[in-house]
């Protein structure tokens, strides 16, 4: 049986930069990192991809340029945790013990949650960002369509990037907008949820853009079938009475999102709380039964924004925290619940939303520099042309710079 002091599910976001900041604090630490795959995605870059701004080759890298070279790399997947003697389980069977575990394996899009959808993608104008290699359809279809209906779907939450199901649909209509076909176009909002995003203060600014658009809003529709060669949609409504109501719409394009899980490995275990996710300690990031289980990123339980920005703030604590665990010192380190969306409203704009745990705003930038409220040029300014650098270079290497862990 192979053995090392730290394992770490997944190289994603999460996993190649709690690597780096645990490498970082401590250069002899024996660090294995468990990533099947053999490409490294920057998902925040395929809204880009989507509004036509980014090339698709630029969002992503083979897995062995950002594996940092300190770290023993199984390129297998994990098949299950045996918590109580310390091992992983990976699909070939084999084993690997740790003294520490972190689990950072992202999210399971549930594709299987919408009737037809995975199988419509990529023609008849049904895409969707959140599939790998499916944005360049989106901005494909967009150039496209010179009239017609335009649907945008969101499905319940919590997802990855929140915004990001509207993000595709701002970037859309600003295109039409320019090419002057935008009064040719009905479009159509539908989200499962009741508000158009979970923290009021940037309500404002983006129900602006929807009445410039013209967009017709839709609360507690969830997109449940697609009929791609029919160019159909169903739609299900909960009435007040708790009664579902079926609506076929027609459609020339569709933008789907699906529903999103933890992967199966997490919620079938016992790791998981009641929905799923990995139970983890709000602040410290530790698991709250187990303590040399940590995780962070999309998997977990906490009530974040589930994106790349949080995983920025949240790898430090993780790293600080799970070295004093294993020194058995006290943990100081404490996550806050900082999340990120930067809502690209216009090419040219964005709206940038940042908070913490109970949508508390959490501006990196003071408001004369930045007001994360209103649309601002500095906002896409920094999307646009500093942040993927900030990820490929400063945090999947560790650096973190305004990422310093508050104190418990
Ligand atoms: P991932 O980066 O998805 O990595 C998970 C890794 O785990 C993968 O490499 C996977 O292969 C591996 N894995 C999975 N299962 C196993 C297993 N069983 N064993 C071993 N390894 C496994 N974030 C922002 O901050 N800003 C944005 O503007 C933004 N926009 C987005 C737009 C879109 C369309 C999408 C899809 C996402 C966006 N995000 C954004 C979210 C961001 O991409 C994620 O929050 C971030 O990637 C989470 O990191 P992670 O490491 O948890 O998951």
């Amino acid at each position: 049986e192979k053995q090392h002091t730290v394992v770490i599910v997944g190289g994603g976001a999460a996993g190649i930069s709690v690597a780096s900041s645990l490498h970082k604090r401590d250069s002899s630490l024996d660090i294995a990192i468990i990533e099947p795959s053999q490409t490294h995605h920057y998902q925040p870059g395929w809204t880009m991809v989507g509004g036509g701004i980014f090339k698709p080759e630029s969002t992503s890298k083979p897995m062995a340029a950002v594996m940092p070279g300190f770290a023993v790399w199984y390129k297998q997947s994990v098949s299950s945790i045996d918590e109580e003697n310390n091992q992983v389980v990976l699909a070939d069977g084999s084993k690997i013990g740790y003294q520490a575990l972190v689990l950072a394996p992202g999210l399971e899009l549930n594709w299987s949650g919408i009737d037809g959808l995975k199988e419509s993608l990529g023609s008849n104008g049904v895409s969707s960002n959140y599939q790998e290699g499916m944005a360049s359809y989106t901005w494909a279809t967009v150039q496209n369509l010179k009239s017609g209906r335009a649907l945008f779907s969101q499905p319940p939450m919590p997802i990855k990037c929140a915004g990001a199901p509207q993000k595709a649909m701002y970037l859309s209509s600003d295109y039409w907008l320019r090419n002057s076909v935008l009064n040719n176009i009905d479009i159509q909002f539908h989200n499962a949820g009741a508000v158009l995003f979970g923290v009021p203060d940037y309500v404002p600014a983006l129900e602006s853009y929807i009445e410039k658009y013209g967009i017709e809003l839709n609360y507690q529709s969830t997109l449940v079938a697609v009929n791609g060669p029919a160019h159909k949609a169903t739609f299900r409504r909960t009435d007040p009475n708790g009664n579902t109501v079926d609506r076929e719409i027609g459609f020339d394009m569709l933008h789907a999102v699906p529903p999103q899980r933890a992967p199966e490995f997490i919620r079938d275990s016992r790791l998981a709380n009641e929905s799923g996710w990995l139970d983890l300690e709000d602040d410290t990031l530790r698991h709250k039964h187990h303590s040399n289980i940590f995780g962070l990123g999309d998997v977990s339980g906490t009530g974040n924004a589930k994106t790349a920005a949080a995983v920025r703030k949240q790898a430090p604590v993780v790293a600080e925290n799970l070295l004093a665990n294993l020194r058995s010192q006290p943990m100081n380190a404490a996550y806050l619940g900082y999340g990120s969306c930067p809502l690209t409203v216009e090419n040219g704009r964005i709206v940038l939303a940042e908070f913490g745990y109970n949508g508390a705003l959490q501006p990196t930038f003071p408001s004369w520099i930045n007001d994360g409220t209103k649309a601002t040029k500095a906002a896409w300014y920094l999307k646009a042309k500093q942040l993927p650098a900030l990820y490929w270079h400063v945090m999947l290497k560790g650096h973190e710079w305004l990422a310093k862990p508050a104190r418990r």
